[in-house]
Order: structure tokens, then C-alpha cells, then sequence
């Protein structure tokens, strides 16, 4: 349970004796905050940077604003001021590409990470910088991620005190964005392709790290930025009594439903929603049961891909290869094992998900809704942890659900591609006549159980309600400063003075 900040004393750790171990610990929680943004080239990341800093400051915070483009071309030894802003792009993922396959996949959040603790020792001082960690609130807004790989790293320095903050914004907007700062539309879809996915291993991955966000945010307009952005804020610190909006409540859903499946691929879960907000039927991807419904671990004959000879899409992929080697070979063409795994490699056949023993999350939460009541799926929201194949979706469409909200892209569906009649993104021809996929906006699941759990005394003794503000709260996600071994120390240099105090 969190407690106000002016509650504990914050302390260097071996630094006094006490007789509260409990309360040395809790000193000893950050007060830095690492944001890192993520958006899609011309999603607007400025207007979010100005946002987070502009707000952050309202709310007592130093901040630091780091740019990894500035980082990148500052380490490469290369002035991108003079270029307009099509060669800059270019530039600096030429020199992004470069640095990632000579240094490592890493290399920009560990500039990043070198840059925080630089920013910190000239603002605080090298000697103070342990104590100014859970003394001094601020935040260093990291601008901007491109790579799943430098998430992973600040995940592992800065655990719960780094969060990703994703941008969505439709595609019409972003390349009106572009044309507004001067660059031809061919340039355009060249640099929103390679920014997305990058067919250079060592290039830019934006569509794969954006799903990686802890909170999404849709670039609609200033205002609702803003608030979006204080809400955020204020739900790290478990201020203000937020609740979960009916979006963040059914992913949730979905995502607890994804956690049943033992699927050997992924794991994917399916939330239905009626208007009124209720969860109506939950899915998880897995193997059907007799009877109804999918295994369990606690059926009886539990025949699960794990305990019947492992995945079958790959086994079946891998019996399509022999045939197709069998092919070549038959027409005496060399290498005919090597063609063959480039044949799957290469082309749609990689894509292949038919020879799946599983049901599919979208599936299994409306055949559960149709076995289970008489509810009906009509007009009902489908939330999804993953964008939903082509064959879930002409399911969904004669299911007669009106909305699917999705996290994950999924490459290898065509969902729109086939049924571009009747389904609708917000940035591919939108209509009420169509099911509208959309992109999750709000707390990702990974946070919500910590956002939205009782953290700390919401009531005075008269049952009133308590209102804390930022300036006087931890983090709701508490980082410590120190390891487990260090606090086990502690603990024991304050019971062996207690010995000698009683004895
Ligand atoms: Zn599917």
C-alpha cells in the first residue's frame, strides 16, 4: 500500500540505525519517472513531448527533455541542421541503420541511458545523485523509441519507473502531417514504410515497439492530448479516484483470458462487451474439448498441443515443404531442399495458419456467448489482445459485432484485404454501414492491475474522501533504489542494535 511522501523519511541507506526497518525500505523508493515516447512517423510526437513535459512540470516535476536523434547524429559526427526535412529523415535512419549494425541493436537507449545519468550529475551532483533518485521528482522524457530492443533495455534499468507512452494517429493524417512539413508524397511512403517495419534487420521497427506502450494515447486534438496526458500522470502517482474507462475494461478482460491459453505459438484473448459495459463472453486461443468449450488444465483427458506431439501448424508446414522439395527435385533442380525452405520462407506460405488445432480467441468468445446464453452478439464491442485474422473476422462481421478494439498488429492477416465491404479501420474508408477495427487507447493491460488497484487510505476517519495530490505521492508501480540483499542488510544491522540495546 502506497503512503504519502511526507510519511517517510527518506534516507541513504546505511546511513542511521532505526527501529522501523519497514520504513528505511520505503525511503528508499524512486521518485524519477523515465517516459519514453513511441509513434509512427508523422503521428505527431512533438505535440505529445510538449504535452507530457508542460504537464509534468504543473505537477512539481523537474524535466529533462533527451532526443535520441540528436544522440544518434551527435555520436555519428554528422550536422543534419542544413538538410530540409525529407534528407534529415533519410539521414538519421541511414545513421540509426549504421549505428545498430556496427554497436548492436541496443545502441541508442544505451546513448540514452548514458545521457540521463549525465543530465542527472549536472543537475544534482555527482555525490548526491543516489539520494536525489527518491528525493527528487523527476522525469526524463526519452524522444524517441524505434526499436523493440532499446524497450527491453530500459525495461531492465529502469524497471517500474520506465514507462512507454504510445501515439496512434490514422495514416491520412500522418502523411497530411508530412506533406505539411514539405516532403513529396513518394518520399512520404517511403519513409512511413521504413519506419514502420524496416526490411533491414538492423532498422527502424515502429509498428512492433508501439504495441510494446504501457499507455496509448490517440492524437485527435490538443485538448484531448492534454487531458489524456494528466490522466496519466495522475494515474502513476493513484491520484484523483480514476476508474477504468469501458475500453481499458474489456482488454483487460481479454488480456486475464489470454493468461488460460497454453498455446505452444501465443497467447491471444477475446473480451465481448455489451453497451452497457458488460463482459458478456471472454476466449483464449486453444485446443477444443468434447462436450463444449476448450482443455483446461483441469480436464480429464487433457489433449492440448503440449501433450499431443507439439504444434501442428508447424508440423504441417514442415510436410507442405517435403512436397514441394519433392517437386523440385522430381523437375532436377539443384538445391531443391534449400528452394524449398525459401519457397516458405518468402512467400504467403509462411503465413499459414489452417493446420492450427486451436480455436481461435475470437472464436471461442462467440461460440462461448452462443452455447452458454441467449444474450445474442449483435451490436456488441469485441475486444481482442491481437488484431483478429481474416478467418475470425468474416466470423465477427456475421456475429453482427459493430466495434473490435485490438493492441497487436498481425501481420498475417488480410482481414481487411478481403472483407473491405464490410469492415472499416478510422484511417480505411470508415462507415456505419461497416465493423470498425480500432486501436486500443488507454492503460495497457501489463499497468492496469497496478493503476487501478486500492493503493493507499481513500476515506477519513468521518468516511470522507481523501485527496492527494502528486507533489506528496510515490509511484503506485514503487521502484526501489537498492536490491533485496542490500535491504536484508539493513534489516539485520537494525536487529543487532536493538540486541545491544535490550542486552
Ligand atoms: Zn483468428
Amino acid at each position: 500500500m502506497a503512503d504519502t511522501a511526507e510519511n517517510i523519511i527518506p534516507v541513504r541507506l546505511s546511513s542511521t540505525i532505526s527501529s522501523d526497518s519497514v520504513n528505511d525500505i520505503k525511503g528508499r523508493r524512486s521518485q524519477e519517472l523515465i517516459v519514453g515516447l513511441c509513434g509512427a512517423m508523422g503521428s505527431g510526437i512533438k505535440s505529445l513531448k510538449e504535452q507530457m513535459i508542460l504537464c509534468l512540470k504543473q505537477n512539481g516535476y523537474h524535466v529533462e527533455h533527451i532526443r535520441i536523434s540528436d544522440l544518434i547524429a551527435e555520436f555519428s559526427k554528422v550536422n543534419t541542421t542544413s538538410l530540409n526535412n525529407y534528407q534529415r529523415y533519410n539521414t538519421l535512419q541511414d545513421l540509426g541503420d549504421k549505428l545498430r549494425e556496427t554497436h548492436g541493436h541496443f545502441i541508442c537507449a544505451e546513448l540514452a541511458v548514458l545521457s540521463v545519468q549525465e543530465r542527472r550529475e549536472a543537475i544534482y551532483g555527482n555525490d548526491t545523485s543516489e539520494l536525489t533518485k527518491n528525493t527528487k521528482k523527476t522525469a526524463y522524457i526519452i524522444d524517441q523509441i524505434k526499436h523493440p530492443s532499446e524497450v527491453e533495455l530500459f525495461h531492465q534499468v529502469y524497471k517500474n519507473n520506465f514507462y512507454q507512452v504510445g501515439l496512434l494517429r490514422t495514416v491520412s493524417e500522418r502523411i497530411q502531417n508530412l506533406k505539411d512539413e514539405g516532403i513529396e508524397s513518394e518520399n512520404i511512403t517511403k519513409i512511413i514504410e521504413r519506419d514502420r517495419k524496416s526490411k533491414n534487420k538492423n532498422g527502424q521497427q515502429v509498428e512492433e515497439t508501439l504495441q510494446l506502450a504501457d499507455y496509448f494515447v490517440k492524437n485527435l486534438d490538443t485538448d484531448v492530448m492534454r487531458r489524456s496526458v494528466l490522466r496519466f500522470i495522475d494515474l502513476i502517482h493513484g491520484v484523483n479516484h480514476i476508474t477504468p474507462s469501458k475500453d481499458e475494461s474489456g482488454m483487460y478482460s481479454a488480456y486475464s483470458a489470454s493468461l488460460g491459453s497454453a498455446c505452444l505459438s501465443r497467447q491471444v484473448g477475446a473480451s465481448i462487451m455489451d453497451f452497457n459495459g458488460n463482459i458478456i463472453a471472454t476466449g483464449r486461443n486453444d485446443v477444443p474439448a468434447f462436450g463444449g468449450g476448450l482443455y483446461t488444465s483441469e480436464s480429464s483427458k487433457d489433449k492440448r498441443c503440449f501433450n499431443k506431439n507439439g504444434c501442428h501448424n508447424d508440423r504441417h508446414k514442415s510436410l507442405l515443404k517435403n512436397e514441394i522439395k519433392n517437386i523440385l527435385e522430381k523437375y532436377k533442380l539443384k538445391d531443391a531442399d534449400h528452394l524449398a525452405d525459401e519457397i516458405m520462407k518468402e512467400t504467403k506460405a509462411k503465413y499459414l495458419i489452417e493446420y492450427s488445432r486451436a480455436v481461435h480467441a475470437e472464436m471461442d468468445a462467440i461460440v462461448s456467448l452462443a452455447r452458454n446464453t441467449n444474450i445474442g452478439t449483435t451490436g456488441n464491442t469485441l475486444y481482442c489482445t491481437t488484431y483478429p485474422c481474416h478467418v475470425c473476422a468474416r466470423h465477427i462481421v456475421a456475429a453482427g459485432i459493430k466495434r473490435v478494439v485490438y493492441i497487436e498488429p498481425y501481420e498475417k492477416s488480410l482481414a481487411l484485404q478481403l472483407h473491405d465491404d464490410t469492415i472499416c479501420q478510422p484511417d480505411h474508408s470508415p462507415s456505419s454501414d461497416k465493423v470498425l477495427f480500432e486501436n486500443f487507447e488507454g492503460v495497457a493491460p501489463k499497468r492496469y492491475a497496478k493503476f487501478f488497484g486500492y493503493n493507499r487510505k481513500r476515506k477519513d476517519a468521518q468516511g470522507k474522501p481523501i485527496n492527494y495530490s502528486i507533489e506528496e505521492s510515490y509511484h503506485v508501480d514503487t521502484q526501489y533504489l537498492d536490491s533485496y540483499g542490500d535491504y536484508e542488510s539493513k534489516v539485520i544491522q537494525n536487529l543487532k542494535s536493538k540486541f545491544e540495546i535490550n542486552i
